[in-house]
């Protein structure tokens, strides 16, 4: 913690970014990337060095269209949204729960398959980290209030001293043709692909309210 700046505010992010040589373009994407967030989580943290290196990997320019796959819906989502531009919204960003911190990243390709890195936090490597390393476990050692800052520290000296990478091959889905269909529960429409039997999904499986 540096004298002055409260915690967690963006004057103490920016001081402990400092400390540890991080260098002016990420810095500022890891501001960017704590404001979408609302918090500086740490795992928006190791998320940043995360897509930072998986496009230096890539070899490709900041501005390039990139797809990208995401192996956990917490926090590291974020972090490929604003820094890689990979949204939901844009439908370049695949969230798929397995429940890793691990993120694949491509370039744009017409065949059926893309060439792709994936950066995933390395078990082995967080052995010397052991704050980040008992925070990421989940156990019941890590002291949120007593670790917090101490636990950012350690982020920030790690950087992607805790990251390891593969290349790998991704299936490239095409975008579909459909057409609109009329629910006949509801009476709204969905695309024909998204039925569920003759339902739609809020009539189905993916029912998430009743009308009060
Ligand atoms: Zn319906």
């Amino acid at each position: 913690m540096q004298a002055g700046h409260p915690e967690g505010s963006p004057e103490a992010l920016k001081a402990g970014m400092k400390k540890h040589g991080i260098g002016p373009t990420l810095m500022s994407q890891i501001l960017r990337l704590s404001e979408f967030h609302t918090y500086p989580a740490p795992g928006v943290l190791i998320g940043a060095f995360m897509v930072d290196w998986a496009q230096e990997l890539l070899g490709v320019s900041p501005d390039r269209k990139l797809y990208a796959v995401c192996e956990t819906p917490k926090c590291l989502p974020d972090a490929l949204q604003v820094m890689a531009r990979c949204t939901t919204g844009n439908n370049r960003l695949r969230v798929v729960p397995i429940g890793k911190f691990a993120i694949t990243l491509n370039a744009p390709t017409d065949n059926d398959t893309a060439d792709a890195v994936r950066v995933f936090v390395d078990l082995e490597k967080l052995k010397k980290f052991p704050t980040i390393d008992i925070w990421y476990a989940n156990s019941p050692a890590y002291d949120k209030h007593a670790m917090k800052m101490r636990l950012q520290d350690e982020i920030f000296r790690a950087g992607r001293d805790i990251l390891s990478y593969e290349k790998v091959r991704v299936l490239v889905t095409k975008k579909k043709k459909w057409k609109s269909v009329t629910c006949p529960c509801c009476g709204e429409t969905v695309p024909d692909y998204l039925l569920e039997g003759n339902r739609c999904g809020a009539c189905g499986s993916m029912r998430y309210y009743e009308r009060i």
